[in-house]
């Protein structure tokens, strides 16, 4: 009892000063201060510290206090690894909220040369015991490997942290700690996740890059996104402008922070391969060339177009223009891979059918440049039943194209029924396809690891609330 009051009393101290370095700074922080903010007297406060320089070594203390806190509230049906996750970021939230970089900093180099039960690497620390408390858990449930030991993943976890405080000292806290952690962390870790647990849900929405890409890549981490879909240049009209090599080092750099999946770059909606009028055929063939061209530059690696439309022709002699025309837009030295993607067949379209990509494909000369986007909204309305035979359409596809040929998924729930050849995007749970059926496309294991886009009509707040939603609820299928 006796022991559990003085912990108190520690800990009030603690946190008390701890709230005045954070306030007011370290230096202007007297200890007189710290003992009015905790209602305790000199006489405990000198019992645990010598002065004020020895409460910078308790900040592991106030780390111990958070991760108590967090020991209590813990959904224990959490997915151990991403329970791991969770208490860094709630770690690092305190750590903005509440620690200077500069003290930070400062108990991060005294560790350096001190010793004792105070130091960051005490293997009694709560933090420790959680630590290894969830990897063992995580073994136990087949969620974590079962090597190495729970002690050693304790150990590299607290290493990883390390890291990336100290990278934010060195940086003097110009970037979001937690928000970068939040990107860093899982990849860092996941090692250490089961087989087939692995793969991190790489996800994204179509974006505007009107304001420039450096915005769109900020506006995409904005939305807990790791990956996105741009316009290649403007939807409508012909309009864009070449980056600066200024601006192509520099996209390529924030990218790499931000640890976005595959970028797709998607072709103006207003050219058509597959017309029979030249001044329309020769315009397209001018936009691949072009924008493949600047995002082969920007580092982008993956570029879609609508095969097109026949209007009129039919399929057959469509298909040999679209053909025709890849063949002229297209070198073999591209760096980007092309992809067709699957239609609704509304009007003239062309690639309704897994067939009609399949004989474009194979008509090519640089087949092995050429990959397939498949739109969940179109191929429902195209007559593949995504919502009763999954397992059946991807089998399908896999006959016809082959599965290796899929590298990206539009996500999009479908606003007309099954068949209709319309083409009218919903939200995701707001159309005839619905969530669960497209919750099973997300975590189908063929379709694992493939980057996918949402194409629904929201604002980027949208968005941002949909992949949580979508994320959460992928998480939470125990499979
Ligand atoms: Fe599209
Ligand atoms: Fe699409
Ligand atoms: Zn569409």
């Amino acid at each position: 009892m006796q022991k559990e009051k003085s912990a108190a009393t520690k800990r009030k101290i603690v946190s008390a000063a701890w709230k005045l370095f954070y306030d007011r700074g370290y230096d202007e922080t007297t200890v007189d201060e710290i003992l009015a903010a905790s209602h305790t007297s000199k006489g405990s406060f000198y019992h645990y510290f010598e002065g004020k320089d020895s409460l910078l070594s308790s900040l592991s203390e106030l780390f111990d206090e958070k991760y108590e806190e967090l020991m209590r509230s813990i959904d224990p049906g959490m997915d151990s690894f991403d329970k791991l996750i969770y208490l860094n970021q709630e770690l690092f939230d305190m750590i903005e909220k509440r620690v200077r970089v500069d003290l930070l900093a400062r108990l991060l180099s005294s560790q350096l040369i001190t010793r004792g039960e105070r130091h960051l690497l005490d293997e009694n620390r709560t933090y420790y015991r959680l630590l290894n408390r969830i990897a063992k858990e995580g073994q136990e449930r087949g969620e974590l490997k079962g090597e190495p030991a729970p002690e050693e993943i304790a150990r590299l976890y607290a290493l990883y942290e390390r890291a990336l405080m100290y990278d934010w000292c060195i940086c003097y806290g110009n970037y979001s700690l937690r928000e970068y952690a939040a990107r860093a962390m899982p990849l860092m870790l996941g090692e250490l996740r089961s087989e087939g647990k692995k793969q991190a849900l790489i996800m994204g929405a179509h974006m505007s890059i009107a304001g420039g890409l450096a915005k769109t890549v900020a506006d995409t981490a904005g939305i807990g996104a790791n990956t996105m879909q741009i316009f290649s240049r403007n939807p409508r009209g012909s309009g864009y402008r070449d980056p600066s090599s200024e601006e192509e080092k520099n996209f390529r750099r924030i990218r790499r922070e931000a640890f976005l999946g595959p970028v797709l770059a998607h072709a103006p909606y207003t050219m058509n391969l597959a017309s029979a009028q030249e001044k329309v055929s020769e315009f397209a063939r001018l936009v691949i060339r072009e924008d493949v061209a600047r995002m082969d530059r920007l580092g982008i690696e993956l570029f879609v177009l609508h095969p097109g439309s026949h209007t009129g022709i039919g399929a057959e002699a469509g298909i040999e223009n679209i053909i025709r025309g890849l063949n002229q837009a297209i070198t073999g030295d591209e760096r980007i891979t092309i992809l067709l993607e699957t239609m609704s067949g509304k009007g003239t379209e062309i690639g309704a059918r897994f067939e009609e990509l399949k004989a474009i494909r194979d008509g090519v000369e640089h087949p092995e440049k050429i990959g397939i986007c498949l739109d969940t909204c179109h191929v429902f309305a195209a007559g593949y039943d995504i919502v009763k035979d999954l397992d059946g359409v991807l089998a399908e596809f896999d006959r016809v194209l082959g599965l290796e040929l899929l590298k990206a998924v539009h996500l999009n729930d479908s606003l007309m029924p099954f068949a209709s050849h319309k083409d009218r995007h919903a939200v995701i749970g707001g159309g005839e396809i619905g969530e669960e059926a497209l919750l099973a496309v997300l975590r189908h294991p063929r379709l694992c690891g493939l980057p996918f886009f949402l194409e629904t009509p929201l604002d980027d707040a949208g968005h941002r609330e949909e992949i949580r939603r979508l994320r959460e609820k992928v998480r939470s299928i125990k499979s």
